[in-house]
């Protein structure tokens, strides 16, 4: 089989047409003929080479939607024909303390899709290593909504679960963005009392409709500074360099800095903030299989969507362009 897709020859390169066969496919493998792949800022990054281990060619895409086009001999529960969604991860080692315990995203050799010479899903096909880390999607999930889940989605659902934020807990979203937008629709469906922090009242109104039932403006007020003591847990999701003592301030006494957006500069902070009030600073990224397959569940149940824009496979360059630039709302998507 060859697979037509879209790669970065070289680090910060344009998307261009390449052709791959991934040889016969191996006994735990799935091949998924793409539908759909959402776009996540890690696509620009890896192309632009911003981690320093990226390999060319590169074919970016970590939230593919697609059907199974070909199984491997061990393959369970997954059929030719089946739709399913695959995220940043395409396998691990299955044998691992962490594997063993069903955290693989903590996996020391986790496979990732658009990593390690592994080729994703801005594509005619992905292949995933391991079958279960392509997952059935519900029916009330559709196509186009599916593929941001794989990724943001799952990153801003597993430190829901992972921290144990309860539904009586006060929770701030810093940014609505790619992955805000989802935090404050999973967070104001877990039943918490939401608050959106935006640099500005620009977002306010769609922030509402999401579920927000505040609203912090941070650009020129002193409103962060007012909300001393105010959260639970704060959802930092943006990329720039944030006022971090200020963040601390905003903590109740045991509170939770969740960080998954990727600040420019380390992350500094006095001592004190943490120290006087047991307060914390935890990270995450992507979830384990069973957390990303509750992630789906949950956001069939609930009618949870992505805000999404369309754009042509064949437009892949352009539409990466559009996600590096911040540009996206929220989350620019590919059709095949
Ligand atoms: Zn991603
Ligand atoms: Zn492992």
């Amino acid at each position: 089989m060859m697979i037509r897709a879209h790669a970065a020859l070289s680090a910060k390169g344009r998307l261009e047409t390449f052709e791959y066969d991934p040889g016969p496919i191996g006994p735990t493998q799935v091949d998924i003929r793409v539908t759909h792949c959402g776009i996540c800022h890690t696509d620009a990054a890896t192309v632009d080479n911003d981690m320093g281990f990226s390999q060319y060619p590169l074919v970016p895409g970590h939230e593919a939607v697609g059907i199974v086009a070909a199984v491997g001999a061990e393959v369970d529960r997954l059929t030719v024909g089946q739709r399913v969604g695959v995220g940043p991860m395409c396998g691990s080692c299955m044998r691992c303390e962490w594997c063993e315990s069903g955290l693989e995203h903590l996996c020391p050799n986790v496979e990732l899709t658009i990593f390690g010479g592994h080729h994703g899903a801005f594509a005619t096909h992905v292949r995933v290593n391991n079958w279960r880390f392509a997952f059935p999607l519900p029916d009330e999930i559709k196509s186009e909504h599916a593929g941001p889940l794989m990724c943001a989605g799952a990153t801003v659902f597993t430190p829901i679960l992972q921290y144990g934020v309860r539904p009586i807990d006060r929770v701030a979203v810093v940014g609505v963005g790619g992955l805000g937008h989802l935090a404050l629709q999973y967070l104001a469906k877990w039943g918490c009392d939401v608050t959106a922090v935006s640099s500005s009242r620009d977002k306010e109104e769609q922030a509402r409709g999401l579920g927000a039932k505040h609203f912090v403006a941070t650009r020129g007020t002193d409103e962060l500074r007012k909300a001393a003591r105010a959260f639970d847990f704060i959802f930092c999701t943006v990329s720039g360099d944030l006022p971090w003592d200020e963040y601390m301030a905003a903590l109740r006494p045991q509170g939770k800095l969740c960080i998954i957006g990727i600040p420019e500069k380390p992350v500094t902070f006095g001592a004190f903030g943490l120290i006087g009030a047991e307060k914390s600073i935890v990270g995450g990224m992507t979830g384990s299989v069973s957390d990303t397959a509750e992630m789906l569940a949950f956001t069939a149940r609930h009618g949870i969507k992505p805000i999404i824009e369309t754009f042509p496979m064949a437009e892949a360059d352009r539409a990466l362009q559009h996600t590096r630039s911040g540009r996206a709302r929220f989350r620019a998507v590919l059709v095949a």
